[in-house]
């Protein structure tokens, strides 16, 4: 094993320890007394099952993390990529098909690993806190939907990568960058009109008090309702959420119907504010610039590593070509890729806040706006204080306690 091999299997070993002790400190670090923020929402009982879930999703997701880390060490070391390579090249001679055969054959088997937990985690898990809705039946169209999206939209994209980094010279990370931008543009353009609805159905919200009451604050704002959805949730959990998504002619606020089904309509108000507060403060675009810069980054200096030998050696591989270079690449950016991804969060915390604010400053009602997200993190047995490491590197909302906290701050800060 060379230089590159060891820098790759440090950067493996880091990240997992890192994580892993996150998790591990996560649950050690549970408090058993419960935050005074929440005695009027939250009974004790609700607050150690709360506490339970917590341990064993974190426990499995350990479970899962070490699994996953043990098979990619031994699928190397054991000299699986030249022996995966050289079975392809029997079968086909032409660069990009084998390129794609090999990227295909690894990302299909990333999936069939994931694919035990995934289902221990809807069946087992989720239905034993009583989370459950997803039937074996929906669990399936699910998974082949999935599938077969990531082979139309993904396979063209690979064959153009590698298309490029094949015949485009020195400029290849450039046309990768233009292709990319122009993929992620798009699709957050269409998946709310094309996408989303091969999952779940999207219905405009029926007249009645609720959607009065929504109406006058979308107005108020000036924010179209027309782009306000009732999705049905309810049929994989009964978690409840609430999310916005896209942009221009496609932007949409989806409200679960699990949440419609819990919460009147002044509590409705206060989430759909938020909701709103993302788009009034353009966080969807922001998420794309964040994605294009860092594209342009990584295609850049993936293009200086992409037919280094020694990347190749470490992999015991004896032919240097594209899609060998993509995969390996992707490998050593890794410890990158988790830096990218604690930045993302932290982006996206920011983004919380800044939707809560608007929300607390539209509607005017911090007090509510706190009670709705106390009942939210409840009702979802989200971990109401989890360790800071965790938080940092893991979550892209805020801790509970840390949002209340800021509400209380503008509260005074704005005397209402
Ligand atoms: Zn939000």
């Amino acid at each position: 094993m060379n230089i590159y091999g060891i820098v790759i299997l440090a950067a493996l070993l880091t990240e997992y320890f890192l994580l892993t002790a996150a998790d591990i400190l996560s649950v050690r670090s549970m408090k058993s007394q419960l935050p005074d923020e929440f005695r009027d929402v939250c009974s004790y009982a609700a607050y150690k099952t709360s506490q339970s879930y917590t341990k064993v999703r974190t426990y499995f997701s350990v479970i899962e993390n070490t699994f996953l880390l043990i098979v990619i060490i031994v699928f190397w070391l054991l000299g699986g990529f030249p022996k995966l390579d050289e079975a392809v090249s029997r079968w086909t001679d032409y660069p990009l098909v084998k390129g794609l055969v090999f990227i295909g054959i690894l990302m299909f088997f990333r999936g069939l690993l994931g694919l035990p937990f995934r289902i221990y985690s809807t069946f087992v898990i989720e239905e034993r806190f009583g989370f459950n809705k997803t039937t074996p039946r929906i669990f399936l169209t699910d998974l082949f939907k999935t599938l077969g999206l990531s082979v139309i939209i993904g396979a063209p994209l690979i064959v153009g990568i590698l298309a490029f980094f094949e015949h485009a010279g020195s400029y290849a990370w450039l046309y990768c960058w233009i292709l990319g931008t122009l993929a992620v543009t798009v699709l957050q353009y269409v998946a709310p009109a094309w996408i989303m609805p091969l999952f779940n159905k999207f219905t405009p919200l029926e007249e009645g008090e609720l959607r009065n009451s929504l109406s006058r604050y979308a107005r108020s704002v000036k924010f179209q309702f027309r782009d306000i959805y009732v999705m049905d949730g309810s049929k994989r959990s009964v978690k409840t959420n609430a999310y916005f998504t896209g942009f221009g002619r496609n932007k949409r606020i989806a409200l679960f119907d699990t949440l419609l089904a819990k919460y009147n309509p002044d509590e409705l108000v206060t989430i759909l504010a938020h909701e709103i507060g993302h788009y009034k403060r353009r966080h969807i675009e922001q998420g794309i610039i964040f994605s294009v810069i860092h594209m342009g980054v990584m295609f850049f200096v993936m293009s200086l590593f992409i037919r280094e030998e020694g990347l190749f050696n470490a992999f015991f591989m004896q032919n240097i070509t594209v899609y060998g270079g993509l995969v390996f690449f992707g490998l050593l950016y890794s410890p990158l890729d988790l830096f990218v991804s604690i930045l993302l969060n932290l982006i996206s915390r920011a983004h919380e806040y800044s939707a809560d604010e608007f929300a607390v400053r539209t509607i005017g009602v911090p007090d509510r706006f706190i009670d709705v997200l106390k009942k939210l993190h409840v009702e979802n047995l989200s971990n109401l204080q989890p360790h800071p490491l965790q938080a940092f590197l893991k979550y892209s909302h805020p801790p509970v306690l840390a949002r209340i906290k800021r509400i209380r701050e503008l509260k005074e800060l704005h005397g209402s």
